[in-house]
């Protein structure tokens, strides 16, 4: 095809319709894949690797505090079995809800960990930190966004926060309202318009409705929400009939109309990188699912989750995890990926 010198502004307005101009790199629990997710070290480490945001996954304490934990069990990355084990629950998980803030400063946090059947702690990611090594511990919500607004005083970079309020409708089970105390905190450290550089996400459609219609409001707030997606068997979001909890079906989201639904209450979406990407797709040729066409339509923000670079996590349609960066990036044209490495994916968007 002949190439035509097309007048500037014309040339810009095509450009900006297939080209994302500045996709963003979220470190996911900092940077996890080199040190014990969610500690400040990871986190640390995370923001000398320059990404746009450091996530925070938040859950609450007994005694109202909030902490930074991926799961609202210990189990996974504490010793709090050797240490309580009298105060497991029946499902032998150990719930952050039942500790104080104290009791969770005195565990030691490790490279999270899975038992197996003989009872032995195996890493989750064999050939990451080694488990036990080290001093680390659980840090609160409000000890995070000090490190890193320090950093971007000492830096002067200006990395923005991504936290997650997990399991509000587990919270509010038990009695306690995560969004409530989570927008407090946020709101006392400055976030509190769309302007600033925060992200606020959940899992929990109801939760980020009341969240976008009565809380923001009500604090004189308004925040950039992110709609999590989920498939509804993963049980990531329950809703209570009495004491029986059922998971939320995620069914809806997935209609044609399901994206322009979440626009009416949130700014992005983080779904599953298979919810993007057909699992079927070849290196030749990428399937992309049409919920990416939805949320843009709808315009949404697309954020998916989560680019590991361990082998066995790059995509079988990818030959690497750069090649696997290329297809979001490039081919579906996503706004920004969470990733345990930030560092590979700042370097990949900086070539
Ligand atoms: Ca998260």
């Amino acid at each position: 095809m002949k190439c035509k010198i097309l007048p500037l502004s014309i040339l810009t307005l095509v450009f900006s319709t297939w080209v994302n101009a500045d996709p963003l790199v979220i470190a996911h629990r900092g940077a996890s894949g080199y040190l014990p997710e969610h500690t400040l070290e990871a986190k640390t480490l995370a923001y000398a690797m320059k990404p746009d945001y450091i996530e925070q996954d938040v859950v609450m304490t007994k005694d109202d505090q909030l902490v930074m934990l991926h799961d609202h069990y210990l189990d996974r990355v504490t010793d709090v079995a050797e240490r309580f084990p009298s105060r497991a629950r029946d499902d032998g998980r150990y719930y952050a809800i039942d500790f104080t803030l104290a009791e969770i400063k005195s565990l030691r946090v490790t490279e999270g960990f899975n038992v197996d059947e003989k009872g032995d702690k195996v890493a989750g990611y064999p050939n990451r930190f080694p488990m036990w090594k080290s001093s680390f511990t659980v840090p609160t919500l409000a000890e995070e966004i000090e490190l890193i607004q320090g950093l971007n005083q000492t830096l002067g970079y200006d990395i923005g926060l991504y936290p997650e309020i997990k399991a509000p409708w587990f919270h509010r089970h038990e009695g306690k309202d995560i969004s409530k105390a989570v927008l407090k905190v946020l709101k006392e450290y400055g976030y509190d318009s769309k302007e600033d550089k925060i992200y606020l996400q959940s899992f929990d459609p109801i939760e980020l409705k009341r969240i976008n219609d009565e809380l923001l409001p009500a604090m004189k707030m308004d925040l950039k929400l992110v709609q999590l997606i989920a498939y509804t068997d993963w049980n990531e979001t329950m809703t209570y009939r009495g004491e029986v909890a059922e998971p939320y079906s995620y069914d809806w989201m997935f209609q044609s109309d399901g994206m322009a639904k979440v626009a009416v209450y949130a700014d992005g979406i983080g779904p599953w990188k298979s919810m993007l990407v057909d699992d079927e797709s070849t290196k030749d040729n990428i399937i992309i699912k049409p919920l990416m066409k939805q949320a843009k339509d709808a315009s949404l923000v697309v954020h998916p989750f989560t680019f590991r670079a361990e082998p066995d996590r790059i995509a079988a349609y990818a030959t690497s995890f750069e090649d696997m960066l290329d297809v979001f990036y490039n081919k579906v044209k996503v706004d920004g990926i969470f990733t345990d490495y930030p560092d590979k994916a700042v370097s990949f968007l900086n070539k």
